[in-house]
């Protein structure tokens, strides 16, 4: 039994295929077009801020979760070694914000 196409969050394509799972249980899959790695983190979509990373602007992962805070590996990994935190907001419903100096370039 094979899952729904599954598109990559990188390139687009749904040239996907598993790639076992993660210590946290999430389903893995890599991108055969670019070879990336990313989790599919099933259908709930809006659980989390998903931001991207301020250093390269790859979408970032999941990395660990605990109370209060989310810790993000950017997708670029091991090339780019970003990590972000972001707390978890208690009363707001404001997405997190991580960090206003945005590299200009990427502007
Ligand atoms: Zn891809
Ligand atoms: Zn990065």
């Amino acid at each position: 039994m094979e899952e729904q196409a599954t598109i990559c969050p990188a390139c687009g394509s749904s040239a996907t295929y598993r790639y076992g799972r993660t210590i946290n249980g999430k389903k893995r899959r890599i991108c055969m077009i670019c070879n990336r790695q990313f989790i599919v983190d099933g259908p709930r979509k809006n659980d989390a801020v998903r931001p991207n990373c301020p250093v390269c602007n790859q979408p970032m992962h999941r990395y660990m979760q605990k109370r209060g805070f989310t810790r993000y590996r950017c997708s670029n990994y091991p090339q780019c070694r970003t990590y972000l935190r972001i707390d978890k907001p208690e009363k707001s419903s404001q997405p997190a914000s991580f960090s206003d100096a945005k590299p200009p370039y990427l502007s």
